[in-house]
This record gives structure tokens, sequence and C-alpha cells, in this order.
């Protein structure tokens, strides 16, 4: 089996690779552990920011998708017990939405009909990468496909693996983890009146908490609690449930109706020091695990792919070797910017915001305040969760020149 690029991993990351190398012309596999079905079944919903938007744009994805969204128009920033909040409206940005939140399953399967679709593709279910070598001018790869042990050869390997990467550890690209000691509780909420486009944000004690327009008239809620309050959480039956979110919403998103089937996820900061290796690049939740409060991960995640795909289809233009290592360092450079403003932008919102000082209470209370009050800061805070004002790759450039982007 060889391969030019080989991807180890089939979930949200590896499948965006994939569909942004499709015009590459590299010869490309896709080898995925599972039977590739639970992702599709993802119960989360992401929030697209604008960059995204355009990228999925730029490869054809948008069209599909954009039915399957529900369109951000308005935030709602504020925190719990304390005066201060404001309000970022997508008109003022001149913007037709400030994002777009779908269900991850739903982005899922459409990626994976794109894949499919690829003419220079093949996607492998029940295919588990187990060890890696780097052999000169290739990378040897053990596989287990089924019961049987295969081997594969490519000149670069993407690992997309996941958070709990055996692969990057095997790479010897080792990650720094902190635990957050905080759970995301994820549920689709009803609230007794419709969002029409409203999003809110709301720093709480035990952590932050996103309650945002769903596709399906719902909300998507995605609530960080003390792992402590996490476990209690997981026995509280619906009615309590409710109770409890609504304490800590409070009334400007309305009435909580009902809180349907929860989900919850540990919530670890996690970053490698060095996401490129010999003729290896991490990429997703194997390279970075941020907490989700300002929705940035896989968002952060379409950008490199973006630059990444760019990258190597510049590389098959010019007859030359996709794993060189100068290559690949040249990648992480342009890369290191934007991971690092995400980490510390998101460090920043989820340890900062939990703090029960007074002094911070006041502190925080006051920044909300004067935010309200000065446009061009909501600007920046706007164009920065957009990830505009950084370099891009031509594939965003090129949907932006189409008349759509506005980063
Ligand atoms: C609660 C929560 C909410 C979030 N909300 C947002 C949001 O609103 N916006 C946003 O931008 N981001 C958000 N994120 C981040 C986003 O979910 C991640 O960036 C994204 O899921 C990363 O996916 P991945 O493909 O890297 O990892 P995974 O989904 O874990 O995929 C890894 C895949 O690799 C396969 N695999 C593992 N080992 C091997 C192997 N050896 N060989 C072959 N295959 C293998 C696995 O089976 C799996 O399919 C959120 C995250 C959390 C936890």
């Amino acid at each position: 089996m060889d391969q030019d690029l080989i991807i180890a991993g089939g979930g949200l990351a590896g499948l965006m690779q994939a569909v942004l190398l499709g015009s590459s012309g590299w010869r490309i596999m896709v080898l995925e552990r599972s039977d590739g079905l639970s992702a599709l079944s993802d119960p989360r919903s992401l929030a697209l920011s604008e960059s995204t938007r355009s990228i999925l744009d730029a490869v054809g994805a948008w069209d599909a998708l954009r039915p399957e969204c529900a369109a951000v128009t308005h935030i709602d920033v504020s925190q719990r017990g304390a005066f201060g909040s404001t309000r970022l409206h997508a008109e003022d940005e001149q913007l037709p939405a400030l994002g777009y939140v779908v269900p991850a399953g739903v982005l899922a399967k459409i990626l994976r009909k794109a894949v499919d679709d690829l003419p220079n593709c093949t996607f492998m279910t029940q295919t588990s990468v187990e060890e890696v070598e780097p052999q000169g001018a290739g990378i040897a790869l053990k596989i287990q496909q089924g019961d049987t042990p295969q081997t594969a050869c490519g000149r670069l390997l993407i690992a997309a693996d996941g958070a709990r990467s055996a692969l990057r550890d095997a790479l010897g690209l080792h990650a720094e983890e902190v635990d957050y000691d905080q759970s995301a509780v994820v549920a689709e909420v009803e609230m007794d009146r419709a969002a029409e486009g409203w999003a809110y944000e709301r720093f709480t004690g035990t952590g932050p908490l996103a309650l945002l327009p769903h596709p399906s008239g719902l909300r998507a809620l995605v609530w960080a609690l003390s792992r402590k309050r996490a476990r209690e959480a997981r026995t509280w039956p619906d009615s309590k449930f409710c109770r409890e979110l609504q304490r800590a919403l409070g009334s400007r998103a309305g009435q909580v109706v009902d809180a349907g089937s929860r989900n919850f996820y540990d919530l670890t900061f996690r970053r490698v020091q060095q996401r490129v290796g010999t003729r290896c690049v991490l990429i997703g939740d194997a390279a970075y695990g941020f907490h989700p409060v300002a929705a940035q991960g896989f968002n952060l995640v379409v950008r490199d792919a973006a630059w990444l795909a760019q990258v190597l289809g510049d590389a098959k233009q010019e007859e030359a070797d996709p794993g060189a290592p100068q290559l690949l360092e040249e990648y992480a450079q342009v890369r290191d910017t934007d991971a690092r403003r995400v980490a510390g932008f998101t460090d920043l919102l989820a340890r900062g915001f939990v703090m029960q000082n007074p002094l911070i209470r006041g502190l925080r209370a006051a920044s909300l305040f004067a935010l309200e009050g000065m446009p061009q800061c909501r600007t920046r805070l706007v164009r920065f969760g957009m990830g505009a004002d950084l370099p891009r790759a031509d594939l965003a450039l090129k949907a932006g020149r189409e008349g759509s982007a506005h980063a």
C-alpha cells in the first residue's frame, strides 16, 4: 500500500485535511481505526467561525452545510452575580453572521461524503496504525486491518488520531497537558422563546456557559462545571438540571423548558511543543486541546489544515518532496502564532472567569462595561474570534475574492 500522504484518523480533523488536499494531486489514504460511524453521531454542536466558513466555501463544502447551520447574529456576554455585560452584533461588523452552529455529526457526514467523492483518496475503516518508522525518503507504517496485519508506506504521515494520540508518543512529539478540573456538559436545550440568532456566553463561578442557536430550533448548551459539580450533575433528574441551569443562566435568555440527554467531556489544556517531526505532522486534537469556552478548537484545526494543504499543493506543483524537513518547519512556524494566541485567549477566559476574588469580579465587570462602550474593541474581539488578521492560506483568500469572506 504505497501512498504519497497517509492520514491516520478519520475524525473531523482527518476528514477536513483530506477534503482540503482533494485538489492537491497527491495520492491520499485515510486510515480510521473505528467503523467510521461514531463521528457521524457526535452529540456536540460546533460554532464555526467566518474563516472556517470561507475555507469550506473554497473547497465546495459550504453549500451542503449552510442549510444544516444556525447563524449567530448577536452575542450577549455577561457574568453571573455581577453587573456588566456586552453585546456583539453581526450588523455592526457588516457581517452576515458572527458564526454558524452545526451539529458535529452532520459536519462529519458532509465531510465524509466529500472525501468519498475524491478521486485521489482512499478511506479505510477498521484500520489502525500501530507502529511508525521514518525510513529515508518515506515513512513505514504497521497497520492492523480487522484481524490482518499489513504494512503501508507514505512520504508523509499526517497524524490526526485524537486527544489520546498514540502516534504522537510513538513519534516522540510529547504534549504538555494541564487538567482544568472542569467537565463540559453538552445538551440540546428547549427554551420558552426562539433564539432569533442570539448566542449567550455567561461566566459563572464554576466555569463558562454557552447557549447557542441550533438548527433544530433548540439551543446548543456547552456548560463547564467543576469536576466535582459535574459528577453531581450526572445524577440530577431533568427537573433539577433545568433548575440549576436556569440559576446559572439568569433570565436574559428566557426560561429553560427541557434539557434532553446530556453528555460530559473532561476538559484539559494540551499543546505539543513541536507539531512536526521526521516525515510527520500532528493535526487536530492530537496536537492541541483547548477549553471550548470561545469555540476555537476546530476553527484552529481548519486553518492549520488549509495551510498544510496549500504548502503540500505547492510542493506537488514544484515536484518537491512533501515530507522534506524544511517544508514541514516552514509550515510549523507559520502556524505557531495562531495556536499561541488561541491557547492564551481560551486559557485566560477559562481560568480568569472562575476566580471569585471580589477585586477580580469587579475588574471583570468593569471590562465588560468598558467593552460595551468601545465599539473598536468589540470589533477587534469579533475579528479575533473569526481568525482574521492572520496570514491565510490562498485557499481561503480565493473564497474571499469570490465575494463571500469578510475576515
Ligand atoms: C465539549 C467540546 C465542545 C467543542 N466545541 C467546539 C466549537 O464550538 N467550535 C470549535 O471550533 N471546536 C470545538 N471543540 C473542539 C473540536 O471538537 C475538536 O477540535 C475536534 O473534535 C477535533 O477532532 P479530531 O479529529 O482531532 O479528534 P477525534 O474526533 O478524536 O478523531 C480522532 C480519530 O482518530 C481515530 N484513531 C485513533 N487512533 C487511531 C489509530 N492508531 N489509527 C487510525 N485511527 C485512529 C479515532 O477512531 C477517531 O476517529 C469542542 C470540543 C469539546 C470537547
